[in-house]
Order: C-alpha cells, then structure tokens, then sequence
C-alpha cells in the first residue's frame, strides 16, 4: 500500500483533488517484464452539470499494467533499471475514471432558486401614471 499526491490530473468538467490517492497494488516480475494489479483510490472535484454547484467524491480504478524494459507504445510501461515509475499509469487510469459530466446528485433539478433567488419585485415595470385613470373606470 502506498499513498502520494498525483498533481495535475484534470478534465474540463473534474478534476483530482490536491488529496493523496491510496494505492493497493500487487507487483510480480516474471523474467524482464513486471506486472501491477491492484487498486488505487483518490478524491476528485468538478462541477455539477446541472446546478453548477462544486461536488466531488472518491474515484477507484483497477490496475493492471504490465511494465517492460522495451514498452510496447499505448500497450505497457517503461520498465527502468531499478525504479517502478506508477505515476504515469496512475495519471492515465484516474484521468479514465474521472466523470465528464459530474452530477452532485442523480435527482439533481439543476439551479437551486433558492440558492439564487430571482428578485421578482423588479422584474415588474413600475406603473405608469398615465394608466392610472383606467384604474378607476368601472363597466357597469
Ligand atoms: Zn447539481
């Protein structure tokens, strides 16, 4: 188990949060290559799509990565001579996982009025005294 912060990792609608993300991983090297399996956590923010308020929540991912010294492109990880760099696998598996569209609730009803009230008194143009002898008739 290992935690760290992961900087950067960001979507226009949601974002990792500065937080560490918690990594449970598994690594078993067979000849040249080095498998990761395991899980990782983190805390991410954003907007909601409908209110716009901030919302966030936890983000998990599956790993399962291979690492070689020769990586296949889009495929496996650099395998260095006595390091296990998993911030890159960890920036690509989170930035995969973070939402596109956040919502802080699934009964989100989008613009809380009450959040923002709309101030009706205005909205009404004062009266215009030339009307107001109209007030006064009645139909008999
Ligand atoms: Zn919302």
């Amino acid at each position: 188990m290992a935690t760290g912060p992961l900087a950067d990792v960001a979507l226009s609608s949601a974002r990792l949060t500065g937080d560490d993300v918690t990594v449970d991983v598994t690594i078993e090297s067979q000849g040249e290559t080095v498998t990761v399996t395991g899980t990782a956590r983190g805390r991410w923010v954003g907007e909601c799509r409908r209110c716009l308020e901030t919302t966030g929540g936890e983000v998990d991912v599956q790993l399962s990565e291979v690492f070689e010294p020769h990586p296949v492109e889009g495929e496996t990880y650099p395998l260095g001579r006595d390091a296990l760099d998993l911030e890159p696998l960890l920036r690509e598996a989170f930035a995969l996982a973070l939402p596109l569209a956040p919502l802080c609730d699934e009964a989100c009803a989008g613009p809380d009025p009450e959040a923002h009230p709309v101030r009706t008194e205005e909205a009404e143009p004062p009266a215009d005294p030339r009307w107001s002898a109209l007030d006064s008739l009645r139909f008999e």
